[in-house]
């Protein structure tokens, strides 16, 4: 394979991403037996970093695309390299080069174009609270709920927005939403290497909030709220920013919302990347399932900080996987191999991948896959 190297300008861009970690690294090969895609194919982060280190690695190929950003590898190395920002400096490269495959193009022409990867109109961004009572947001109010932009379109991901406006209706939140006037949060877009189209979302939604009064900003997605609450602060502004898991536990242990049906079923938990490994939350959402009636609960092996990851993350969830290297049928595997009666998880990402899974594993007709909202909708 031809090679844009050896590419000093590349080690320079790597630097000033901040993965200039990438020279202490003394080839250990921690972050590759982590991997996820090692449980499915071989691959080498390591092979990667050390091409990188001498300005030789290949941006034309396949492998720079691989990377979900699931960050095992980074929590695991010795040596403190942020391996997920050596990744994604090559990406920024590759992008800059023009050298991007098709999925990720076409996701990032719509976000350029709709502020969506999905390729729908902006126009229709908040047509999934039809039915619904849900106001627009107005200065003032308790809190801004930001759905994101699989569960303003996709048709599977808008149940759950209608369960978290339902719960928040229940529980007496005064929230409201932006409509059309909301942005992709821009976390898959860095990702992928294309920064200048990140930052152009961050300041359009900087702008909106900061001209509606947004104070507080409620989200479903993990990786909103890595963004908001990480990568926003960037811009030298700073919003409070809650997961839907923290703000349940919250409205429950104040007596706000009531749990009193019972649901009978048997669930484990999903720790979704940029909730648990990235961000620290593990405890919220279980605290919160296990308040529940009825409720059993199991963990998965591969769980909390050791969580497998779904695939989607670092523009995955745009990329089409072949079977047998979606992560996804693994993790659902193991829900299966434990019995479950229910998947539960809290990322918008890890429920696309897991019921594209669903779809196409013997033995999984029986087991569902729920956001945790989804799980506390039928409990209330
Ligand atoms: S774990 Fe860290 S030090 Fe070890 S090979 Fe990977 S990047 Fe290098
Ligand atoms: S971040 Fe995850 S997917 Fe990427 S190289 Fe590290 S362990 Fe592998």
């Amino acid at each position: 394979m031809e090679t844009v190297a050896p590419f000093k300008e590349g080690i320079d861009v790597i630097k000033e991403a901040g993965g200039e970690a990438f020279k202490f690294c003394y080839q250990c090969g921690m972050c590759d037996t982590v991997c996820p895609w090692n449980r499915v194919r071989t691959f080498s982060i390591r092979n990667i970093i050390r091409q990188a280190a001498f300005g030789l690695s290949e941006v034309e190929g396949e492998e720079i695309w691989r990377c979900t950003t699931c960050r095992n590898c980074v929590q695991q190395c010795p040596r403190g390299v942020e391996i997920i920002k050596v990744g994604t400096s090559l990406r920024r490269i590759a992008s800059g080069a023009g050298i991007v495959p098709d999925p990720i193009h076409i996701a990032t022409a719509s976000l350029r174009a709709e502020g969506n990867p999905l390729g729908e109109p902006r126009a229709k961004r908040e047509d999934w609270t039809q039915g619904l009572s849900v106001k627009t947001f107005t200065e003032g109010m308790e809190v801004l709920y930001l759905p994101c932009c699989y569960l303003s379109y996709d048709p599977r991901l808008r149940k759950v927005a209608t369960a978290t406006a339902k719960i928040l209706s229940t529980a007496g939140v005064d929230f409201g939403i932006l409509g059309v006037k909301e942005n992709c949060c821009g976390e898959s877009a860095r990702k992928v290497g294309d920064e200048e189209l990140f930052r152009h979302l961050a300041r359009e939604n900087i702008k909106t909030f900061i001209e509606s009064g947004v104070k507080k900003i409620l989200v479903s997605s993990p990786h909103c709220y890595h963004t908001f609450k990480n990568e926003y602060p960037e811009f030298m502004v700073n919003f409070e920013v809650v997961h839907i898991t923290q703000y349940l536990l919250e409205l429950i242990n104040e007596g706000r919302l009531k749990l009193t049906k019972d649901y009978k079923k048997k669930v484990t938990y999903h720790d979704p990347c940029y909730l648990g490994r990235h961000n620290g939350i593990y405890d919220e959402p279980r605290e919160v399932l296990k308040k529940v009636p009825g409720l059993r609960m199991f963990e998965m092996p591969d769980s909390r900080k050791g969580s497998l990851c779904c695939g989607g993350g670092g523009g995955g969830i745009w990329m089409d996987r072949k079977k047998g290297e979606r992560f996804s049928d693994l993790r659902v595997e193991q829900a299966i191999a434990g019995k479950a009666d229910v998947l539960v998880t809290a990322c918008p990402y890890c429920i696309m991948n897991f019921e594209a899974s669903r779809l196409t594993l013997e033995g999984s007709e029986a087991i569902e896959i729920k956001d945790i909202t989804e799980v506390l909708q039928e409990a209330i």
